[in-house]
């Protein structure tokens, strides 16, 4: 039995690891949750788990819920989740919030040697450097919640392979992958809120319709995997059916394939490198597919090339570029600016930063927050 905590419980992927977790229930014992603001949704989590530790946003939240849940330690706030981050009897820690409130929990965690499945991009994309080197001296495992880096881990079959030579991930292309720059222009949040493929939260979805998600990606692969940015490659791979593949140095490429769910990549993470029947055993259907693959038109969607230079820079270009995008992507959903905006407002920031290398996670930290004060 395996104890688990969870940052972001409440989220799409919090949610959906405890449907995991429940699936698997002689495999797993939920320890700890933490979520924002859902208080409704947690009361219902604290009873069906019943976690030992909760942790909330507030510290009002948490002392209304203390005088109905007696036998639970509440925490609270970004010291929350550090405590979370601490405890003892905890085996694996997933990671499930959205934007940077996780950071310091996740750097805490490996040094208290917890395992982490990994789901928030944030951690990767701006303390990428910092964290896996934490995680190598302290010999900790960063399993990914991600179904494209979670396929290639299963094609890897381990962390290290010597045979590997390209990883290739997929993308859908998002919902505007047909369309022109001028119909881009025009859409609306609910119209780029349209995946085609996948359901997710709100910023991913927008994020999959620039295409920047994807550079992301390509930056969190980066640091997962060791490769270099020249031997990671992005393919348009419409049907969400191959999550992604590795091309090995004898020239065959392994693939993994199966329903576009984020339920398996949780799993795997979760019971990584063992396999079990899950949720979606059975659920794809082999018949009849057609697998087409078309190289990213960068023309078009100009975040996805950019987001990779500035992996590629590294130091704080990653966390001026996902600052810049999350404030741009929010007043999109606002109905503040047009989509292409998006893209405006990240270029043009990109081009006033001067790039510091080798930042210290509080430099890290400034910069994000200087980042957003500036654009808000
Ligand atoms: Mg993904």
């Amino acid at each position: 039995m395996k104890n688990v905590i969870i940052l972001g419980s409440t989220g799409s992927i919090g949610t959906q690891t405890l449907e995991v977790v429940e699936k698997l229930k002689d495999k797993f014992n939920i320890l700890g949750l933490a979520c924002g603001k859902n208080i409704e949704l947690i009361k219902t989590q604290i009873e069906k788990f019943s976690p030992k530790y909760v942790c909330c946003a507030d510290e009002k939240d948490t002392l209304e819920l203390s005088k109905k849940y007696k036998n639970i330690e509440f925490l609270f706030g970004e010291n929350g989740l550090l405590e979370l981050a601490k405890i003892s009897q905890n085996d694996i820690l997933v990671v499930a919030t959205s934007g940077i409130v996780s950071v310091k929990a996740v750097l805490e965690a490996i040094k208290n040697k917890k395992t982490i499945a990994l789901a928030n991009k944030e951690t990767l994309v701006m303390a990428g450097d910092i964290v896996m080197k934490e995680a190598k001296k302290n010999n900790v495992s960063i399993l990914p919640i991600d179904s494209e880096h979670s396929a290639i881990l299963q094609c890897l079959n381990k962390f290290d392979n010597p045979f590997a030579k390209n990883l290739w991930i997929t993308a859908s292309g998002g919902p505007f992958r047909n369309n022109t720059r001028e119909e881009m222009e025009k859409f609306s949040a609910k119209e780029a809120l349209n995946h085609p493929r996948w359901m997710m939260g709100k910023k991913i979805t927008i994020d999959c319709a620039t295409l920047i998600n994807k550079g992301l990606e390509v930056i969190e692969a980066h640091h997962l995997y060791n490769f270099n940015y020249e031997n990671i490659k992005v393919v348009i791979h419409p049907q969400s059916i191959v999550h992604s593949l590795v091309e090995f140095n004898d020239g065959s490429f392994i693939a993994q394939m199966g329903v576009p769910s984020m339920h398996i990549p949780i799993q795997y993470a979760l019971t990584y490198p063992e396999r079990f029947e899950g949720i979606k055993t059975n659920s794809f259907n082999i018949f009849n597919r057609n697998l087409e693959f078309f190289e990213p038109d960068t023309e078009k969607f100009p975040l996805l090339k950019l987001t990779i230079e500035c992996g590629k820079q590294s130091g704080i270009m990653p966390v001026v570029l996902n600052a810049a995008n999350e404030v741009a992507v929010y007043k999109f959903l606002n109905h503040e600016i047009n989509f292409l905006d998006i893209e405006k407002i990240i270029f043009s920031e990109i081009e006033k930063t001067n790039n510091i290398i080798n930042p210290t996670i509080d430099e890290i930290f400034e910069i994000d927050k200087e980042t957003r004060k500036k654009l808000i």
